[in-house]
């Protein structure tokens, strides 16, 4: 069921308040941050429309007509969740999701957006420090350098599991693997274009921060994810962000997970664990 509204919604629009709360749930099913859907027009909603346009139009106008191409792309995925927070989530297979998606659903996830122009980062969420990660999860091996080396602290290798998320696998920190996989399930009823683009650059890998000889990343406990678009990894340090990461975004700050384009070198492609999030483990790995 498709939905439609009687006029024009976004920069100098009609902006009908029935019509704006339309539009504004339709944004928010494609997690674009919109706050409450007030029916009221103001920036955050034209900022909104705006970003989800840049998916696939090359000039967004931030304006939503009735029957207009915008209208159609925001009621792709008008279709009711098939998971709630309540039961655990069922691993939804690529094949499930083209089944639900549109073949004209095919836009460029990897065209890239200026971090800049992004709404509030990581709202509410903190990184985890390394001083942090060492008293709590211990040091995963003696030295570290720029290449992946194997874990051999004993004690975080009995927590370090090998498992499906859904659309590919994963070896990382078993309740972040868990976590992944929940993150997941959303994502492709969210946002199944992406999710069927989505691919693993790695979670679980010990080394040093890139370009660093004393940061220890977080890959190095499992509790990190590099991911990938059609292929394509996000470009490190330059600023602009893969438009398909920024609709997922969201999902994995719902579920605690701090995004790494807020990093002081932007790095979009990678998640991990926040503290908050690492804190809700911790009772687990003892
Ligand atoms: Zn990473």
């Amino acid at each position: 069921m498709s939905v439609s509204i009687l006029g024009s919604v976004g920069k100098l629009g009609k902006n009908n308040v029935d019509d704006v709360v339309k539009v504004q749930h339709l944004l928010a099913q494609h997690g674009m941050p919109v706050g409450r859907a007030d029916g009221l027009c103001g920036p955050r909603t034209i900022g909104a429309i705006h970003t989800f346009q840049a998916g696939f139009l090359r000039q967004p106008d931030g304006l939503v007509e009735p029957g207009g191409k915008t209208l159609q792309r925001l009621n792709l995925i008008s279709f009711k969740p098939a998971v709630s927070n309540k039961v655990a989530p069922k691993v939804v297979t690529p094949q499930e999701v083209k089944k639900a998606v549109p073949a004209a659903a095919g836009t460029s996830l990897i065209r890239l957006v200026r971090r800049d122009t992004l709404g509030p980062l990581n709202p509410g969420l903190k990184a985890v420090s390394n001083q942090y990660m060492l008293e709590k999860l211990g040091k995963p091996r003696e030295s570290f350098s720029q290449a992946c080396q194997p874990v051999t602290n004993e004690k975080l290798k009995k927590y370090i599991t090998t498992a499906s998320v859904g659309p590919f696998k994963v070896t990382g920190l078993k309740p972040a693997v868990d976590s992944l996989r929940t993150i997941m399930a959303e994502i492709a009823v969210k946002q199944p274009e992406v999710y069927q683009a989505l691919g693993s650059a790695g979670m679980l890998c010990a080394r040093n921060v890139r370009g660093s000889t004393t940061a220890i990343s977080n890959h190095s406990w499992g509790t990190a994810i590099d991911l990938k678009l059609n292929g394509a990894l996000d470009g490190y340090g330059d600023g602009m962000v893969q438009y398909g990461l920024t609709l997922i975004a969201p999902i994995f700050n719902a579920h605690g997970w701090y995004w790494g384009v807020a990093f002081r070198k932007e790095d979009a492609m990678h998640f991990e664990v926040s503290r908050s999030l690492l804190e809700k483990f911790l009772p687990d790995i003892k």
